[in-house]
């Protein structure tokens, strides 16, 4: 097993435990080295920072940016920023900006199939108001009993082509590595396998994500199974990308995964984690 996890969530964006017990939870399961990733927002890193510390687990700051991609959202990770890179901060503030309008639009599109008045109740899940997403409008809608779990409310109202998706336009994928790269960080790409990409698209995605800078992608992560370990550690290999590997935990009993801890990585490709591990002492 793996005691690396470089993806998680916290109440800054749609999980749901404040950055100081992810943190705390990821270090009580035996992470030794962990990344908060909120979507296209930093405000939790310092206070995970500071928890990780405390606890003597190597702690790395990151983020997860929204992306728009021919037709499609993308996820990248950036692992390693600098929290306070005013580039980084003016970028995510304009991919956060337009949240709040596209809540109203869910809420439409949602009452529009005589689920009315979703707008209040999602609003009171995001801990965070610029950060309201689809699994807040999620959890109210379970909570009203409308749906069973996320995945079925997801596969019913939420996700995309269904009658409470509505499209909306996040961040290019250049300015999203280019944003990663000012603050010093590393550009993964999340979760390939969860995009449903064939052969070619995967492949023109991962030229183009390369050409404006990306050099990492996740081959073990909570959103894949083992054959798309497999899959993406060769990817990985053959592209010259560093590997990384990530639970993406949200809460507990809502997904697959806890932090902290994650089956191994494939032999082969490098590990985007061997730059913050501490140097293997030399032998006199
Ligand atoms: P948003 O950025 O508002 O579009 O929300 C995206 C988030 O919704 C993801 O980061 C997940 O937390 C959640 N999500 C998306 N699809 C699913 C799904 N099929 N099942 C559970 N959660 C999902
Ligand atoms: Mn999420
Ligand atoms: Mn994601
Ligand atoms: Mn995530």
């Amino acid at each position: 097993m793996l005691t690396v996890d470089l993806h998680a969530h916290s109440t800054v964006s749609d999980g749901m435990l404040p950055p100081r017990e992810v943190v705390a939870r990821a270090a009580a399961r035996g992470c030794t080295l962990f990344a908060l990733t909120d979507h296209d927002d930093v405000r939790g890193l310092a206070d995970a920072a500071d928890e990780a510390k405390r606890l003597g687990m190597g702690f790395v700051p990151g983020v997860e940016i929204s992306v728009s991609w021919r037709k499609h959202t993308l996820h990248i990770v950036g692992l390693g920023v600098d929290p306070q890179n005013p580039v980084l901060l003016a970028g995510l503030q304009s991919v956060r900006s337009g949240r709040d309008e596209r809540a109203v639009r869910i809420s439409e599109a949602l009452a529009a199939c005589g689920i009315t008045d979703t707008l209040e109740g999602a609003r009171k899940f995001a801990d965070n108001p610029e950060m309201i997403g689809r699994a807040h409008f999620a959890r109210h809608l379970i909570e009203r009993g409308i749906a069973k779990d996320m995945k079925g409310v997801f596969k019913k109202f939420l996700a995309r082509g269904k009658l409470g998706y509505v499209p909306h336009e996040w961040a290019q994928l250049a300015d999203a590595v280019a944003w990663i790269k000012a603050a010093g960080g590393v550009a993964v790409i999340a979760h390939p396998g969860r995009y449903e990409f064939g052969k070619q698209t995967m492949g023109e995605l991962i030229e183009e994500f390369k050409a404006v800078g990306g050099e990492g992608i996740e081959v073990v992560s909570g959103s894949h199974n083992p054959p798309d370990f497999a899959r993406f550690a060769r990817l990985a290999e053959i592209n010259g990308l560093f590997a990384s590997a990530g639970s993406d935990y949200h809460a507990t009993g809502e997904g697959a995964r806890e932090p902290g801890i994650l089956p191994d990585m494939p032999p082969g490709p490098v590990p985007v984690w061997s730059r913050w591990l501490p140097e293997p002492a030399i032998e006199q």
